[in-house]
């Protein structure tokens, strides 16, 4: 295809990827973003293998893998810390890698950044798009710094908020409280926490996961009806409480609580926008156009192939507009899968926490089931 120009607007895991993507493939594009600073608030994100196939075709795998603890296994155990079973997770990579690997959020951005940075993609901090009008093919785009640009692609990979999904695909798709929420922080990484570690609570789910040599973080999903605003200072007592009832690792964890600020609490809020996921020349990757629950850690992984996907079609189709077009087509049902499933899982949980569990709920199998279903070709 002939060359091109391409904006990039956001700058996190879908954004870089797609940049560091085309760039490998000689397709020229900038990024803008809106966060001045741009660092990342989390704690740590599970790598699964499809996430590291994805990554190796960039060559990016060796470096997260490095940085991160990789592991193949589950343990349950009970609120009080009995042993229930153990589980090896479906490996999707041949195993070239281990079925998951556990990586600081932090790093996995550094990662990103710095082979943008190396790879010499523009990059804009603290901007964003006022407003985007398209014709003939092009994008003209004003930015928050009364700047101008036109592009012959603007992919909006800005995220589970998307500004260019809400501007130019509608303000009626947004992401819907789902009844769970997930509150994470990062703790020292005792030696019997060398795989994933999940204790099934009468209210609740926690677990462990490694992601360094020295660090883990803990997790624990919840029910939060109404999808209460909670004030930052508030998030340690409220996790204490939530915490009560577990035994063993966890409850010594939750006698040692970090400080509030350290806390990092998300409200599960599913999103999947319907096909196509281009309008004219505007195309979403990544949460902005997929936005998972976490109960198969797949929504990184999804944002890599997204990247790997739209950069290749982007070099081999014969056009832009039948690049975008087939881009939704080899996404959508794996995306969907993810989305569905996700949320499947969680609403199992949601219905046992409330005493009336679903006698299909089978959430191992489910999980399983889909992670095979991601073993084909992306
Ligand atoms: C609790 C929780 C746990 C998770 N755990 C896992 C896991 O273990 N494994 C996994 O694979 N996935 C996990 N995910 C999902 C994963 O974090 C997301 O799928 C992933 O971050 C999506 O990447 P993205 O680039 O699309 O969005 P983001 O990472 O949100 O990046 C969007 C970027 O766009 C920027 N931006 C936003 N608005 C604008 C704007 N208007 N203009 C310019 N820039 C803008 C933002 O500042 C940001 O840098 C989890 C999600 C949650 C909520």
């Amino acid at each position: 295809m002939a060359s091109k120009k391409i904006l990039i607007v956001g700058g996190g895991i879908a954004g870089l990827t797609l940049a560091i993507a085309l760039t490998r493939r000689g397709i020229a594009c900038e990024i803008i973003e809106s966060n001045p600073q741009w660092g990342v608030y989390g704690v740590g994100i599970i790598l699964q293998s499809n996430a590291l196939r994805a990554l190796e075709t960039l060559g990016l795998a060796q470096r997260c893998l490095e940085a991160g603890f990789p592991y193949s296994t589950t343990r349950y155990y009970d609120a009080q810390g009995q042993f229930v079973r153990e589980r090896i997770k479906p490996n999707l990579s041949g195993d070239r890698f281990a079925s998951s690997t556990g990586v600081l959020r932090p790093v996995l951005h550094d990662i990103l950044r710095a082979e943008v940075l190396a790879l010499n993609v523009p990059v804009r901090l603290g901007l964003t798009v006022s407003q985007s009008a398209q014709a003939g093919g092009r994008v003209d785009v004003t930015f928050s710094d009364a700047s101008v640009g036109s592009y012959d692609l603007v992919v909006g990979a800005d995220g589970i908020r998307s500004e260019m999904r809400r501007t130019v695909f509608g303000a009626e798709h947004q992401p819907t409280f789902m009844g769970q929420a997930c509150w994470r922080f990062t703790a020292d990484r005792p030696a019997e926490v060398p795989h994933a570690v999940m204790y099934r609570g009468t209210r609740t789910q926690a677990g462990l996961i490694p992601l360094t040599q020295d660090k883990m973080y803990l997790l624990l999903l919840t029910a939060e009806p109404g999808n209460p605003r909670l004030e930052r200072d508030s998030l340690r007592g409220m996790l204490a409480e939530r915490l009560g009832e577990y035994g063993g690792l966890i409850g010594e964890l939750a006698r040692a609580l970090p400080d509030s600020n350290e806390i990092v609490y998300s409200p599960l809020e599913p999103l999947l926008m319907p096909a196509p996921w281009h309008r004219g020349r505007v195309v979403l990757v990544g949460d902005a156009a997929h936005a998972t629950t976490p109960h198969i850690a797949q929504g990184a992984s999804m944002a890599f192939e997204d990247a790997v996907v739209l950069s290749e079609l982007l070099d081999e189709a014969p056009s832009i507009d039948q690049a975008l077009l087939a881009y939704t087509a080899r996404r959508w049902e794996r995306c969907r899968l993810i989305v569905y499933n996700s949320l499947q899982i969680g609403r199992w949980q949601l219905q046992a926490w409330e005493g009336k569990p679903d006698p299909q709920a089978d959430i191992v199998t489910l999980s399983n089931q889909t992670l095979e279903a991601l073993r084909a070709p992306i």
